[in-house]
């Protein structure tokens, strides 16, 4: 299944851009991808999540108090500008800009609800999407650098946001099986750097805090997470400071569903022409007549 990307390239689904894990999209891929979001946001809109939009470059300063450049220094990249001479142009790299790329679309999300105060009674949900950028360059065609993320945040108490976390896995299993695309559940960890990195991941596994629905798409042996289910604890509520409205710890829990990746499996399960795909796959994707 290694000819993948070469297949999707020929197809016209994707555009080859000489950079591994960087691919444009034609217009067939991109509709597929924006039907997938508009069904994942009538969730939101039903459950009156605030949606909110952030570009896809983070406060540099907000990554490093998230613990990010700590836990996966090497999946993070930071913008740079260059020092110019009026003969030569360009004459150095400035390494003075405070912008890093967004590597998680839920990020953005912790900074702000801080500066808000502490939560509303019954917590906040949030309805998020973003370009995300990981310095992970691969051959394998679901392996991007560049890529989206469509995301919900709930932050609350544990029971709230493990409540959160339940629903979703059975809404995205739902969703992916009308989709009629073959996926499994399994515990996960996320890329911790190092020696010591490797504890976190381990615990992070033992104590059940992220959940992936894996689905083949390069590999039928190692599937794909397209879709986690993660408890931060209070990972990030704790270093904003967000704090229920009496005073109490607020935890929180994301669902991020990778957005290419998804749209990948399903050009891989069901064929390169959307319009000589399963009739009910059909109707949950056109249901809009278009
Ligand atoms: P993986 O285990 O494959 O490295 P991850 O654990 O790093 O993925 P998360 O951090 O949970 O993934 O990101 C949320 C979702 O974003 C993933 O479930 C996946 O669908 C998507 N995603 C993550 N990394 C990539 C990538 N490099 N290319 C495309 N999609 C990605
Ligand atoms: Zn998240």
């Amino acid at each position: 299944m290694n000819n993948l990307r070469c297949d999707l390239v020929d197809a016209g689904l994707l555009i080859a851009t000489g950079v591994d894990g960087i691919v444009g999209r034609g217009a067939v891929f991109e509709d597929v991808l924006m039907r997938l979001n508009a069904i994942i946001a009538r969730w939101g809109t039903r459950h009156g999540a605030e949606v909110v939009h952030f570009p896809p470059v983070i406060n540099r300063t907000h990554l490093e108090r998230n613990g990010y450049l700590k836990s996966f220094p090497q999946l993070a990249t930071a913008l740079h500008g260059f020092t110019c001479d009026a003969h030569d142009g360009a004459v150095g790299e400035d390494l003075s800009t405070d912008l890093m790329m967004t590597p998680a679309a839920c990020y953005p999300v912790y900074p702000m609800v801080a500066a808000r105060g502490p939560l509303p009674i019954g917590g906040a949900l949030f309805n998020i999407q973003s370009w995300c950028f990981r310095r992970e360059p691969s051959q394998d065609t679901s392996r991007l650098q560049s890529f989206r993320m469509h995301e919900y945040v709930r932050l609350g108490t544990e029971g709230d946001v493990l409540a959160f976390r339940e629903a979703w896995i059975v809404e995205a299993g739902a969703l992916y099986e009308s989709l009629q695309l073959p996926f499994r559940l399994d515990d996960a960890n996320d890329a911790f750097f190092g020696r010591a990195g490797r504890l976190m991941a381990s615990s992070q596994r033992e104590r059940n805090l992220k959940i992936e629905l894996l689905i083949a798409i390069t590999s039928d042996t190692e599937p794909t997470a397209c879709c986690s289910f993660n408890y931060a604890e209070d990972h990030f509520t704790d270093a904003w400071q967000i704090a229920m409205p009496d005073g109490s710890k607020a935890l929180s829990c994301c669902v991020a569903f990778g957005m290419e990746r998804t749209t990948l499996a399903l050009f891989r399960h069901h064929g390169f022409d959307p319009a000589r795909w399963p009739a009910p796959v059909r109707d949950v994707l056109y249901s809009d007549g278009r």
